[in-house]
């Protein structure tokens, strides 16, 4: 039996396993030669750009030198399939040829699993400086609670790869299964959209590209999440995407596509309609994606100098002389060049809240 203890980091912003393993090599050392059967092998992943401390451990192990290898960092979600751990043992790419559990010699052993306490999950949480310990199985407020976002604000938790699971936290008492070492807090500043899409960009960088479902899934999924954020989604996208994820996530080779395909039907049974109004109503609840931001003046602050009007090489701009000035929405091309041509502080980039202005320009009148 060939034992694989992996302390890659899956996430680079989220690196628990080293953590883990640099808190205490020498304990960690004990754990791993535990894990080990008798007659067994032992390969140990860490990061190549992490030498001294591969040193440190390959003494505390008292192992030959090639029992720990240093693997390409830049990859992450791939050192969780035994298949491309395999072929990193014999110095080869880690390219996954199957989903992972599938091998009856080989045991993957994630080292934060290893080095982690009985029931206990230690998480990054997007955005902290440090990973911290929740139950393994926790309820979705004391999540929100450890990422220090009161529970009115949040929208939901998305446990992160190989999970992809997204829970609602709509209802506090509602429970997550913490399977991974990162875990995000959708806030209601968060778009849906926006948060799907760059969760599909880090699936594309991580696919090897050799499925199709995997590799052409995730490219159309993050094709089709990047348009609808970018105000050119077609109303038949979404459709799409409903039949596109669940097939990926049974179809694609390994777990990374799987993954892929999970999180998108995730997404969508939680925030269709948020993803929707993209595409339908033109706006972004969020007030997040830059395409949908628009520019207007206050008509509280005008004083109808006309500076905007000069600075604005779209022709966008409408008014005269003590005229309250108005931005043309369909000329606009929300270049904000007018906003520091303002000296009034009149305009205003606006997300879905848009305040009120007059259709066209009118007379001030105030004094
Ligand atoms: S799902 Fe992605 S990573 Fe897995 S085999 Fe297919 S292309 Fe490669
Ligand atoms: S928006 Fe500002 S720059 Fe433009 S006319 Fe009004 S006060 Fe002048
Ligand atoms: S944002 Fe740019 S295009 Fe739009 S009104 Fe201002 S200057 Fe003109």
């Amino acid at each position: 039996m060939l034992t694989i203890v992996n302390f890659m980091p899956v996430y680079h912003q989220a690196p628990v396993s080293l953590h883990l393993l640099k808190a205490d090599v020498a304990a960690a050392a004990e754990r791993i030669r535990a894990a080990v059967e008798d007659g067994g092998d032992l390969r140990v992943l860490v990061p190549a750009c992490e030498t001294a401390l591969a040193d440190e451990l390959r003494c505390a192990l008292g192992l030959g030198a090639d029992a720990v290898i240093e693997a390409d960092p830049l990859l992450g979600f791939v050192y969780e399939n035994d298949t491309a751990c395999v072929q990193v043992t014999r110095g080869e790419k880690p390219i996954p040829s199957d989903v992972g559990g599938n091998l009856p010699d080989v045991r993957l052993i994630p080292g934060s699993e290893l080095l982690g306490a009985p029931g206990v999950r230690t998480v990054w949480i997007e955005g902290a400086d440090a990973p911290v310990d929740l139950p393994e199985a926790c309820a979705v407020a004391d999540v929100c609670s450890a990422a220090g976002v009161a529970p009115s604000d949040a929208k939901a938790v998305y446990v992160g790869f190989p999970s992809g699971a997204l829970v609602s936290a709509g209802d506090g008492e509602a429970r997550v299964e913490l399977g991974s070492d990162y875990v995000r807090v959708l806030t209601k500043k968060d778009c849906a959209a926006s948060v799907l899409l760059e969760i599909l960009s880090t699936y594309r960088q991580e696919g090897c590209g050799r499925c199709v479902y995997g590799h052409e899934g995730t490219y159309q999924l993050a094709t089709i999440v990047g348009d609808i954020c970018r105000k050119k989604g077609q109303r038949a996208d979404l459709d799409l995407m409903r039949d596109l994820a669940p097939v990926m996530a049974t179809q694609s080779l390994c777990e990374v596509g799987r993954a892929a395909g999970r999180t998108t039907a995730s997404f969508i049974e939680l925030f269709g309609d948020e993803i929707e109004a993209h595409i339908t109503k033109k706006t972004c609840a969020a007030g997040a994606c830059k395409a949908f931001m628009t520019y207007h003046i206050l008509p509280d602050k005008c004083v109808g100098c006309g500076e905007c009007v000069d600075a604005c090489e779209e022709d966008a701009i409408l008014g005269k002389a003590r005229f309250i000035h108005v931005i043309d929405q369909k000329a606009c091309v929300q270049c904000g060049a007018c906003v520091s041509a303002c000296d009034e502080g009149a305009i205003i980039q606006a997300g879905a809240e848009k305040p009120r202005t007059p259709p066209r320009p009118i007379p001030i009148r105030r004094r």
